[in-house]
Formats: structure tokens, C-alpha cells, sequence
């Protein structure tokens, strides 16, 4: 059987983050991925928003690891050719309990370290977005989009240009990890064939699996609160010119689900609305909302948006610890030296905003990866 210093189960954005930050120092590093390509489930389903880091209650994982990655992110892209435009984000509300509303979310953002949000009134939303209706807007220069897969094809390279080999095992999913004397032995289906390889340390970034992988090696992930809710999201998309240019959210749902249904600008210059939010128990990516409801949350900041000029578009599934009614709750990130299982770290609940903080997790999984294998 095959011996590596570290196996990355999972080639989405945190995955592959992780494997570019632990490969090299000679070290035989190798990421496993059911799919035949990467990035096929969230990381390639999702608005593609670099966040700020306003909403996430401070002192959380989720508050810092967004802050930090920000800017992290900006230098990626910049330096390495990744598609990226700051287009800035405004949180628009009317009324007196949505202001009251946005000076809260002012006030958390700016406490967790976004330094640069401004509360503005609807001359000044009017001067930047014409089209924009909305008594008041907290104002986010620093929010933008990325290529996503651009994004994770540069981490791919990286971790190959560290290994000097190629570390991805594509069409390896892994269905069963044993603890052995030295570490762990993962066994997979790899194609049509068995495969087991022994690894000192393995990472589990598997995403809307995280739960069943870290089961495997034997964590009740009951008792743990590591059981995954799926939670979808739906987005339809605009016919014709966007009407605004600037990333337009309403203030965030009260019930934690989501930001609620904004603009989705691409870096083609499509304009999509969405994610809503809602539970499911089976994996299917089809449009399932109706269009009524999106249409009734977008003329709220977007009067002049006609029904008949939004259509079904793509879907995607958070990975979410909290079930229905149950309050937000952080990413996991854990070493689970405590449950017995020295070398075993697990990635449980990594949904929005993942993305953005994809650079900032994996530095904190290879100061551990190195402390384990150095
Ligand atoms: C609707 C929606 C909108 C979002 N919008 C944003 C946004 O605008 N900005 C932002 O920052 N974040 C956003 N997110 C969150 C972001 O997409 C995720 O946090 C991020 O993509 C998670 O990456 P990941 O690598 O952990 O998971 P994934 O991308 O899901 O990757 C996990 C991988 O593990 C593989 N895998 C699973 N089980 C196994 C197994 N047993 N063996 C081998 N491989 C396995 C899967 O095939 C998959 O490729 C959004 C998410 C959703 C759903």
C-alpha cells in the first residue's frame, strides 16, 4: 500500500486551498476527489462574492477568516491573472426597522475589521445606482466578485508546482478510513477499482460530505453537531441589460438562512438574482422556486425588474450545521486529537462565506499540518 505524508479528501476551493498551502518540503501530499474534474459541487454552484466580512457575529470563525481573507484574495487574483472586479455592494432598506437594521450590520461589520463601510442616504444610492430605490444603504467598497474556478485552478496549480508531481486523484471517492499505526488508511473506489493509501495526516474538506467522512473514521457526528442540513439555493436570471452594476442586497433574512435575494453580477456582464434558501433531503440541482416570490423581493430595491424577464437558472446546496428554526452556526475547523484521532482534521459546515475565505482557512490547516508533520 501506497505511504503519503497527508491526503486532502475533496478538490473544491478549500480543499484545494489547503493541498497548495501543505504541498511541497518534499512531501508526498495526495487530494482525493470522487468527481472526474474539480470544483463540481459548491465551490462551482455559488455567487461568486468576495465578501467583506459585515454580517458574521465577531469573535466567530466565519467573522475572521472572511476579514483576513479579503484582501488575500484581491492579491491572488491580481497577481495571478484570476478574473476579479471590486464592484463594491450596497445593503439597501426603507423604513424605520430596516435602518435600524442596517446600523446594526454597520456596527458588526466594523467590529469584526471592515474599516471602510459607510451608512448612505438615497441621493447618494441614486448617484451611484440610478435605478436603485432605497431610503438609506450601508455601502461595502471592498465586496466583489471572482472566477471562481479561475480561483481554484490557481491553487491547483500551485500544489502542483510545489509537489513536483500532480497531487489530484480524480474519480477517488473515498468510503472508508481506518486509524493505522502511523496514521490512517483511506479506502476508495477509484474508477471501478479498490484502492487504499496510508496517510500520517488527512484533511477533510469533503464538503456536503463532511459529515460521512468524518463518521468514517468514527466520530458519533451526532454528539459532535457535525450532521450536515443541505440547505438550497436557487437563482433565476435577467433578460437583458443589468439595471445596476454594483452587487444590491436587501438587509439579511432574520431567520439566519441567507443574505436574502440580491443581484448576482457575473464577469460576463449577466445579471442573476438570487440565492433564496431552503432545506432539502435530496441532492437535485433543478430550479425548484417559483418565480413570484423572487420577483416580490427584487422590486423592493429594484422597481423597474419585470417578472416576464427572469428565468430559471442554476441552483446550489450549503453545507449548513443548523437545521430548520435551529440559530446560525461557525464553520468547524478541528483537529480531532481530543475525540482520539491525532492527524485527523476535519472541515465540517465551510458554506458561505467559503469562497472568499478559502486562502485564510488553508493557512490555518497548514500551520496545523505542518505542527503534525514538521
Ligand atoms: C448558493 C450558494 C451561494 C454561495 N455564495 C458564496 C459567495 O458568494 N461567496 C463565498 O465566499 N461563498 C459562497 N458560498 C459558499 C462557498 O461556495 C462554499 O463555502 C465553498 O465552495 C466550499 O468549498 P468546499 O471545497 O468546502 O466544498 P465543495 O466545493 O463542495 O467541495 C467538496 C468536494 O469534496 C468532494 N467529495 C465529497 N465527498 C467525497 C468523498 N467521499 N471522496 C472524495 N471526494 C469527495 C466533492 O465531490 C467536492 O468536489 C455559497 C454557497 C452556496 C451553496
Amino acid at each position: 500500500m501506497d505511504k503519503v505524508d497527508a491526503v486532502v479528501i475533496g478538490a473544491g476551493a478549500v480543499g484545494l486551498a489547503i493541498a497548495s498551502e501543505i504541498t511541497g518540503k518534499n512531501r508526498d501530499v495526495f487530494i482525493l476527489e470522487r468527481e472526474s474534474a474539480t470544483g463540481q459541487g459548491a465551490s462551482s454552484r455559488n455567487s461568486e462574492v468576495i465578501h467583506a466580512g459585515i454580517y458574521y457575529a465577531t469573535g466567530t470563525l466565519k467573522a475572521k477568516v472572511c476579514v483576513e481573507a479579503n484582501p488575500m484574495i484581491y492579491k491572488i487574483c491580481a497577481e495571478n491573472k484570476v478574473p476579479h472586479k471590486r464592484l463594491g455592494k450596497m445593503i439597501v432598506g426603507n423604513g424605520e426597522d430596516e435602518l435600524k437594521q442596517l446600523e446594526g450590520l454597520m456596527k458588526q461589520g466594523k467590529t469584526n475589521g471592515v474599516n471602510d463601510l459607510e451608512l448612505i442616504d438615497s441621493d447618494r444610492i441614486k448617484s451611484l445606482e440610478p435605478r436603485v430605490k432605497g431610503d438609506m444603504a450601508v455601502l461595502s467598497p471592498s465586496t466583489g466578485i471572482m472566477d471562481a474556478h479561475g480561483l481554484m485552478d490557481f491553487y491547483l496549480r500551485k500544489a502542483r508546482r510545489h509537489s513536483g508531481s500532480d497531487p489530484l486523484v480524480l474519480d477517488t471517492e473515498v468510503r472508508g478510513i481506518k486509524k493505522s499505526k502511523d496514521g490512517y488508511q483511506i479506502d476508495t473506489m477509484s474508477g471501478r477499482e479498490p484502492f487504499s493509501i496510508e496517510a500520517r495526516v488527512v484533511v477533510n474538506a469533503a464538503g456536503l460530505y463532511c459529515d460521512k467522512v468524518a463518521a468514517m473514521v468514527g466520530i458519533d457526528i451526532d454528539q459532535a453537531k457535525y450532521r450536515l442540513h443541505w440547505c438550497k439555493g436557487d437563482y433565476y436570471s435577467l433578460v437583458g441589460k443589468p439595471p445596476a452594476t454594483m452587487l444590491v442586497y436587501p438587509p439579511p433574512l432574520k431567520d439566519t438562512l441567507g443574505l436574502g435575494i440580491h443581484t448576482v453580477p457575473d464577469l460576463t456582464g449577466r445579471l442573476k438574482f438570487g440565492p433564496n434558501a431552503y432545506y432539502i433531503d435530496k441532492l437535485d440541482y433543478k430550479v425548484e422556486s417559483p418565480v413570484e416570490p423572487f420577483w416580490s423581493d427584487v422590486v423592493t430595491y429594484l422597481p423597474s425588474i419585470r417578472k416576464e424577464d427572469l428565468r430559471p437558472d442554476m441552483s446550489g446546496i450549503r453545507a449548513k450545521t443548523q437545521g430548520p428554526g435551529e440559530k446560525a452556526r461557525d464553520f468547524v475547523i478541528e483537529h480531532e486529537e481530543k475525540r482520539g484521532y491525532p492527524g485527523f482534521i476535519d472541515l465540517i459546515g465551510i458554506e458561505s462565506p467559503g469562497l472568499t475565505s478559502s486562502p485564510a482557512i488553508a493557512k490555518m490547516v497548514s500551520t496545523k499540518v505542518n505542527e503534525l508533520l514538521d
